[in-house]
């Protein structure tokens, strides 16, 4: 009878004896860090090739790319650590539609280096934790809540976006040094740190469970996956802090098109839904006012997106939400009947 299929390891894995390398063991994956800063500490422990030199060996497509399952088993095996202890820094099927992150599904506009390989840090975070946070590759992720800074994406010595390159996870790796423990973080307000923080507890983030739950005890949100609620606090926030129409209305990505910090537009769809329904009304009125239009015209554009997005979600999540949009629509028609 054949013998069934040995899996492959990498090369390089077992040494002589055919035992693990005694020095890839004891570093354990931290679940809130990302698996680019995983493979830089294990690089680091073992000063035996670059973290670059090590994510390609293992098959990772550029350090900053999304993985496959199959180079994060390899990671695990070539660490000696349990495979599920990598998985909650797996960010789902590269091929997918989706991004997964600890268990929630969210559109694949959510992680930054989608568009550019760029990162963003906590200067503060990174000296005390010594890893990169798995949440700072989220899009709409742009303060620390902990430390209630804005997130730096930029080198303070060589000024240049920070990448994935060099040795040292907390070094930019350019020439100048670029001490990213040293960069100096913009302070962000009370409400908009908070707002980050209730995103993160969404997420699962156990420092946040708190401000999570709240959220969810809102009146829209009863029904809703903790993914959707998030999704509808991005939407929402985008257009009512823009100060023009967005090209895709309701729509999840920035696209450039509003210079506002996601860590404010959070803050703002939080305030209108904190306030129901009345501050939800109030945003949507705000945004009527920006198109240049006839009433009737102007509430279709602006109600659209929202009701196409939260029709056909799961349990009747987006119930409440589709309710609220047809009050407003209703106190609409008699406005526009109104006026001569
Ligand atoms: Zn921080
Ligand atoms: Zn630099």
């Amino acid at each position: 009878m054949p013998l069934p299929p040995q899996p492959r390891l990498p090369p390089g894995y077992l040494s002589p004896e055919g035992a693990p390398r005694p020095h890839s063991l004891g570093l354990t994956p931290s679940a809130d860090e990302s698996l680019q800063s995983y493979i830089f500490r294990l690089a680091n422990r073992r000063r035996t090739e670059t973290p670059k030199a090590l994510g390609e060996r293992l098959g990772f497509k550029g350090l900053a790319s999304r993985a496959s399952l199959n180079s994060v088993e390899r990671l695990a095996l070539e660490a000696s650590v349990p495979f599920e202890s990598l998985l909650p820094l797996w960010r789902g099927d590269p091929h997918s539609p989706f991004v997964l992150f600890w268990n929630h599904e969210l559109p694949g506009s959510a992680l930054d280096f989608g568009l550019q390989e760029g990162r963003k840090v906590c200067p503060e975070c990174l000296a005390e934790r010594g890893r990169h946070l798995a949440v700072w590759d989220l899009s709409f992720i742009s303060s620390c809540p902990v430390h209630r800074k804005a997130l730096v994406d930029k080198c303070h010595a060589c000024e240049n976006p920070i990448k994935w390159k060099g040795n040292g996870l907390a070094w930019c790796g350019c020439r100048k040094g670029g001490d990213l423990t040293k960069a100096p973080a913009a302070p962000v307000t009370p409400e908009q740190a908070n707002a980050t923080a209730c995103v993160q507890g969404l997420l699962g983030d156990p420092q946040f469970t708190e401000e999570g739950t709240g959220v969810l005890a809102l009146p829209p949100f009863r029904n809703m996956a903790h993914a959707q609620v998030i999704e509808f606090l991005v939407r929402l926030g985008l257009d009512a802090a823009a100060t023009r129409p967005r090209r895709y209305f309701f729509g999840f990505e920035n696209m450039g098109d509003v210079e506002v910090p996601p860590h404010e537009a959070l803050a703002r769809s939080l305030a209108a839904v904190r306030n129901w329904p009345a501050g939800f009304h109030a945003e949507l009125d705000n945004m009527r006012r920006l198109h240049l239009t006839d009433v009737t015209t102007a509430t279709q554009k602006v109600t659209k997106g929202i009701v196409r997005w939260a029709t056909p979600l799961p349990n009747g999540g987006g119930k409440e939400v589709v309710r609220a949009v047809a009050e407003w629509r209703r106190a609409a028609r008699e406005l526009a009947a109104g006026t001569p």
